[in-house]
């Protein structure tokens, strides 16, 4: 008879018995780079060298990956005052009236990513945010070539806004969130390949978070700043970006001067 006070410690599985998981095989990312730095110290207070450094950084990485992906495309990265962020419930509520094809598409975009009650409340934490620019070109944004285009411009944004959030907290600012502009599109959503099989009505792939599945993304997909409540266009401009433009499917790239988009880093 087993002696009930004797602690069962867990068996191992044998590696022969374990059954394969169908997850992240195929998705597998490569570890981080590791550049051999010394670990930072954590930040509680507000540090001018840090920022300068951090700024410096990001405008950098903005140009190299700019290149790195051989977009025709600008961008920048400056210090905003999180008090000019404007949050606007009705914002939100656009990705329901009418529904947005990113609608309950993902994890990151409503009903799944945070309200706007709740941006309210994290922004109002933090007394410094970096925004980033790109100024990717007008086809990529403009009906139909959007179809074929804009997910690049999204997830190259949304690749900065992952690497300064990172960047800062490397730096110390352990606190530090990254939001994006635009839908999910960081695992094949909103491509060409997607937007072929929808035109042929066949099924399509969804969110593999939504199935209970690990983010194929983790750690570097981030949530849109409009489905948070952020009102992007107001925001730009009340933080210096040129106002933008308000494009429908009957535009051609000729009435169209230029696009942007946007994301926020809140620092701390
Ligand atoms: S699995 Fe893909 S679509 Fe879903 S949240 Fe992650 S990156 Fe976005």
């Amino acid at each position: 008879m087993q002696n009930p006070t004797k602690s069962s410690k867990p068996v191992p599985i044998p590696d022969v018995d374990r059954e394969d998981s169908k997850m992240a095989y195929k998705w597998r990312r490569v570890l981080p780079k590791k550049y051999g730095r010394e670990p930072s110290p954590m930040q509680l207070e507000p540090k001018q060298e840090i920022f300068d450094e951090l700024l410096k950084r990001a405008n950098k990485y903005i140009k190299d990956a700019i290149e790195k992906y051989k977009v025709e495309c600008v961008g920048h990265a400056k210090f905003i005052d999180p008090r000019n962020v404007i949050i606007d419930p009705r914002v939100r509520m656009k990705c329901r009236v009418p529904i947005c094809f990113g609608y309950g598409s993902n994890l990151n975009c409503p009903p799944h990513s945070p309200t706007a009650e709740e941006m309210r409340e994290i922004v109002d934490c933090y007394n410094y945010a970096i925004m980033v620019s790109i100024y990717p070109p007008v086809e990529n944004n403009i009906f139909p070539s959007i179809l074929t285009g804009v997910h690049g411009d999204v997830n190259l944004l949304n690749e900065i806004v992952s690497w300064v959030e990172a960047e800062a907290t490397y730096l110390g600012y352990y606190l530090a969130m990254g939001f994006k502009g635009g839908p999910c599109v960081g695992c094949g959503m909103w491509t060409a390949e997607f937007f072929k099989d929808l035109m042929q009505q066949k099924k399509l792939p969804k969110c593999p978070s939504l199935e209970g599945e690990l983010c194929r993304q983790y750690l570097r997909a981030r949530p849109a700043l409009e489905a948070c409540g952020v009102d992007v266009f107001a925001t730009a401009v009340k933080c210096g970006e040129k106002p933008l433009y308000v494009i429908n499917p009957e535009h051609d790239k000729t009435g169209v001067p230029y696009v942007a988009w946007h994301g926020i880093v809140f620092i701390m």
